[in-house]
Order: C-alpha cells, then structure tokens, then sequence
C-alpha cells in the first residue's frame, strides 16, 4: 500500500495487543494509548526539517541542527483523537492543537461535522491529523477535505488501527496524504467497528458505554 506507513516498532505492537484485550481497564488504556502516541509521534516525524544555528556549549561553538519551519499542528478529531493528544504533545511540546468535531450518522455511517477549531496561520503550518481508528474513512476524509480547504504546507494522518475499507476511501479521496498506522486489520463489520479492532476507541478511552 503505497503512502501508508505501518508503524512496527515492537514497542508499539506490544502496547497495542495490551489496549486491544477487552478487559484492560480504562485507566490502563488512556495510559498505553498516551505512551503508543509519543512513539507514534517520533515515527511521524521522521522527516521534519532542519536547520542550522550558531550556538555555544560550554565547551566550544557549533554549528547545531534545530528544527526549521512553522510550528506544527496538531489536529484531533473528537472525540477519540484527544486520546492522541496527549502522548504527542510531549514530544511536540510547542505545536499547536486544532480540534474538528465530526459524528457518524449511525444509519447512513456518513460524517457529520458540528465543531471546527483550527489556530491561525493555517497556511504556513504542517499538520497532523489524529484518530486512533480508521474505520469507514469517512470522517477521515471529511477532516482532510476540511483541513485542505485551509491550504497548509503539509497534512499527515495518524491513526493507531486502519481497516483496509477506510484506508481505500482515504486514498481515493486524497491519493497524496501520507498515513501512519500501528495495524491494518481484517476488516469493517456491518456497523462500521473494525475487527478485530478495539472496540469503540473513545469508549474505552473515557469509560462510557
Ligand atoms: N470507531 C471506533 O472507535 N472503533 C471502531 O472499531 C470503528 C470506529
């Protein structure tokens, strides 16, 4: 699958298995889940840019590497991307955090937009979008779409497990976006849940049901 990166770092399948076993509480999963997205984080940017700055140790001058560019941002779509949030904001402690407040029509399985949010200077930023399951793609593609309209230097889209089916919409909507995953999976069931999955992310993330 070309532009999706499956994130096999062992630490991360590990503590994937241990979030997808039904009867690994909520506190347990919140935890796991902010430690996968700090690793999550340092695979997606791999490719930041850098630049070079003068600076002194204690020792001598450098000539130092420094992270160039805008500020990123980090874009949740609620409610289970802020699960993401966290963990990736330690690594990313000065990026910025837009929030895109998307439903699924439980019927119609379509994305429905009811908040958007986004810091200024959308233009000059790099963006990742963050969703710990991609399912149907819908609200994937809604929130790429979204996003894009606001013309940013770049967009990412992380996720924690992909089903082939979102990973297909996703692709034939927007051929260019890079995504990052921790699993593709089997497949999507009649009510749009991934199997074998996780179960309902933001559920198990904030212990509602
Ligand atoms: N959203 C979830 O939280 N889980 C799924 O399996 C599919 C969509």
């Amino acid at each position: 699958m070309s532009n999706v990166t499956v994130i096999d770092h062992p630490l991360v399948q590990h503590k994937l298995t241990l979030i997808r076993k039904k009867d690994t509480s909520c506190n347990k999963f919140r935890t796991i889940l902010r430690e996968i997205s700090t690793l999550l984080a340092y695979e997606v940017t791999r490719d930041l840019p850098l630049r070079h700055e003068e600076i002194e140790t204690p020792m001598a001058a450098m000539n130092a590497p420094i992270l160039d560019g805008k500020k990123i941002v980090l874009v949740s779509i609620l409610r289970a991307g802020n699960g993401i949030l966290d963990g990736m904001l330690q690594l990313l402690p000065s990026a910025r955090v837009g929030h895109i407040g998307i439903y699924r029509d439980p019927k119609t399985l379509t994305a429905v937009e009811y908040y958007f949010k986004m810091p200024p200077e959308m233009s000059s930023r790099d963006v990742i979008i963050v969703d710990p399951m991609l399912a149907t793609g819908h609200s994937a593609v809604a929130a790429v779409n979204r996003i894009k309209s606001l013309k940013p230097q770049s967009i990412k889209f992380v996720c924690l497990v992909a089903a082939p089916e979102g990973i297909r919409e996703l692709q034939s909507e927007h051929p260019d976006l890079q995504i990052y995953t921790a699993a593709v999976d089997e497949r999507l069931n009649s009510h749009g849940y991934i199997i074998p999955g996780l179960g309902d992310a933001g559920d198990r993330i904030y212990g509602t049901k």
